[in-house]
């Protein structure tokens, strides 16, 4: 069957749905948010984005939305026409109800603190459990919300969580590339899960800061590793064990960010930008610069100032 899918640019998803209304379906598919049938062809918006157009007229139907998107966006779409229904619908959501590992990691853009990663391995039994507790696009969760169900989910889920404090990041790091010091720590944190909990999984998955050849490059010299992974951009809203492992990093890095204030008795600014430049220009007028050897990355530019 003629099946069309590409993904569909944000401004104009609601012009989508509002041109399909009349031929709404009554239910959806799983993991789609729209679907309707109008004569020869089936129409489908699924939560990735991504559109369906299946049917003798999908051809026809798909100039449409390619057409607005060159117009609009300038975007030249190039659709695959040899996926099956069924495939399509396996990667949209082999995600959702997959038992997978991930990883996810935090800080790495932070002057002050530490760089936290995490791993989870979430099995299929346990996406509805992280469901509920509202864990689905974590990017999409503000700090609170973190700070309450994160414990809910260390208590339930296996995870492990790495903690790379700033003294031994200005001792031993300084020197190396944050892509190559971040595939090190996700490549740790995913073997220490494994060899922990030896979890049965279809797939282990990274959000994507690099691509695939370089990590393993920049892994060359390390002895063990874990392949097979599957990169993915936006991994945390695509996987639900990398989602997880993103909440665990953020939340941890929040309570070490809390513990750093009240041990050095600073307010310690997120990110690396002007508020940190002025606090860090503070410290060092009242306390020195070796002062902040124990809670700041001291690469960042924001020093070398
Ligand atoms: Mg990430």
């Amino acid at each position: 069957m003629n099946c069309i899918v590409f993904k569909l640019s944000d401004n104009l998803k609601n012009k989508f749905i509002k041109f399909y209304e009349p031929f709404k379906c009554e239910k959806n598919p799983p993991y789609s948010v729209f679907q309707a049938k109008n004569y020869d062809v089936t129409i489908t918006l699924y939560e990735s984005g991504k559109v369906m157009f299946q049917g003798i007229g999908a051809d026809i139907e798909a100039s449409i939305w390619i057409d607005a998107e060159r117009r609009l966006n300038g975007k030249t779409i190039t659709t695959d026409q040899k996926k099956e229904k069924k495939e399509v619908e396996k990667e949209e959501n082999f995600f959702l109800y997959s038992s997978t590992i991930g990883s996810d990691e935090t800080g790495c853009g932070d002057a002050f603190g530490p760089v936290v990663v995490a791993a989870t391995y979430v099995s299929k039994e346990n996406i509805e459990f992280l469901k509920s507790l509202g864990v689905k696009d974590s990017k999409q969760i503000n700090d609170d919300k973190i700070k309450q169900i994160a414990p809910e989910i260390i208590k339930n889920i296996p995870y492990v969580c790495f903690i790379l404090n700033n003294k031994t990041y200005n001792e031993n790091y300084q020197n190396i590339n944050m892509v190559k010091l971040k595939c090190i720590l996700h490549n740790k944190v995913l073997c220490s899960l494994i060899e922990k909990y030896q979890p049965v999984y279809t797939h282990c998955v990274v959000d994507q800061f690099v691509n695939e050849k370089k990590y393993y490059e920049y892994l060359a010299d390390v002895p063990k590793k874990v392949t097979n992974i599957s990169f993915y951009t936006k991994g945390e809203s695509k996987c639900m064990a990398v989602a997880a492992a993103s909440i665990i990093a953020r939340y941890t890095f929040l309570s070490q960010m809390q513990k750093l204030e009240n041990e050095y008795g600073y307010l310690l600014p997120k990110g690396a930008g002007s508020v940190v430049d002025e606090q860090i220009k503070k410290i060092i007028q009242e306390k020195g610069k070796d002062y902040l050897t124990n809670f700041a990355k001291l690469n960042f530019k924001n020093f070398t100032k």
